[in-house]
């Protein structure tokens, strides 16, 4: 019977860890779970057996299980629930940073209490919007989204264009509304509006390197399907309407490099670490300045804090993935303070990659606002990776 969860998904696992694959299963519709079933009999089955046990084996009493444990050998479902999940990771991510934006980690509630609506008293940042909303972080992803699904390439004009539109007209906000913009994305928009080219609109200082190009890249990773030198290429180039600086470049290519390498199933630190050593190649080949490759370096760059700078924002997100499964990284990011909503939503997008969309807390997902116009979106961009 299709309806009852299989035994041996369970086997080995006690509490936390085991109400985590049952509420998985429980989640799954038939025809997911025919196919799971379909799949399942086809694996290995001591390899399957072997994992799961061994997940449980080494786990604490009391920790959760890590997000993907049952579906590790559903790999033909695989890719569709990772691209879901990075979109939905980002956004969710996002959404639950929204009210923690710009307090300090110790003004922030314990990290069980974070959660889309913050704890009576707490003094919640953005007041007015709604728990589960995305702020410009997720708005801006899905204008790069519907950017490459409408022209089928990165074009900076056309992206420029809809950024311009979300600024103006609220494109792709939820309800139309937007209250959260960042310095050096307001002043490349003005400059867009001015009829500066897309190319040149973002500030090119060495100051302006925030975190507004990085936090909306992502989509690039899960839609792009060139090799891995056409998708740095133009993960740097993305960067380029807001952020028109070296670093910030540098950072969108290491970040999707990072992305693909989980889309492609890679243990999280052997991701990062292929990732940067192919960034380096690459940056090296179009002629980048060694310096940039020196400023990200982890033994040489800001710890990860929360903070706004686009280096400080990667390393809190990489950071942020060692916490363990989606909703203790995205919890872990917002708990650094700060730039709350970025940090989780660039963490968020990464752990949704890595672990898959069932892999996402469920009130989370269903507290989500805005599906109207995500829906569209994924759908259209799941046609594209399945094509
Ligand atoms: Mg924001």
């Amino acid at each position: 019977m299709e309806s009852e969860l299989p035994p041996r998904l369970v086997q080995g696992l006690t509490g936390e860890a085991r109400a985590q694959v049952e509420r998985w299963w429980a989640r799954l519709d038939d025809g997911a779970r025919r196919e799971f079933a379909t799949m399942s009999a086809a694996c290995d089955e001591d390899e399957v057996d072997d994992e799961v046990v061994d997940e449980g084996a080494n786990r604490g009493a009391g920790e959760p299980a890590a997000g993907g444990v049952a579906p590790t050998c559903i790999t033909p479902a695989g890719l569709a629930d990772q691209v879901e999940g990075g979109l939905l990771g980002l956004l969710v991510g996002d959404a639950l940073g929204v009210p923690y934006e710009f307090h300090g980690p110790r003004e922030l509630p314990p990290r069980a209490a974070i959660e889309f609506t913050p704890p009576a008293g707490f003094r919640r940042a953005h007041d007015g919007v709604p728990p589960g909303t995305w702020s410009d972080d997720g708005a801006q992803a899905l204008c790069l989204l519907a950017s490459l699904l409408a022209r089928g390439e990165l074009d900076l004009d056309d992206l420029g264009a809809r950024l311009l539109r979300w600024w103006e007209d609220g494109y792709l906000a939820v309800d139309g509304r937007v209250f959260d913009i960042g310095v050096q994305t307001r002043e490349a928009l003005t400059e867009l509006s001015l009829g500066t080219p897309a190319s040149r609109s973002g500030p090119a200082d060495e100051h302006a390197n925030g975190n507004g190009a990085l936090m909306r890249v992502l989509p690039l990773a899960l839609w792009h399907r060139g090799d891995d030198a056409a998708l740095f290429d133009d993960a740097t180039r993305s960067s380029l309407p807001t952020h028109g600086h070296a670093r910030s470049q540098l950072c969108c290519g290491l970040y999707c490099l990072f992305a693909r390498r989980l889309l492609e199933g890679a243990e999280t630190g052997a991701a990062w670490s292929e990732a940067t050593r192919q960034g380096a190649e690459l940056w090296a080949r179009r002629g980048g300045a060694p310096a940039e490759l020196r400023a990200v370096d982890p033994a040489r760059a800001p710890a990860g804090g929360g903070g706004g700078y686009v280096v400080d924002s990667l390393h809190s997100a990489r950071l942020a993935l060692e916490s363990g499964p989606y909703e203790h990284v995205v919890k872990a990011a917002v708990a650094l303070g700060h730039d709350t909503d970025t940090t989780a939503a660039i963490a968020g997008g990464l752990a949704g990659v890595r672990e898959g969309a069932l892999a996402i807390p469920d009130r989370w997902v269903r507290a989500l606002r805005g599906r109207a116009l995500l829906d569209p979106l994924l759908d259209r961009l799941l046609d594209v990776r399945a094509g």
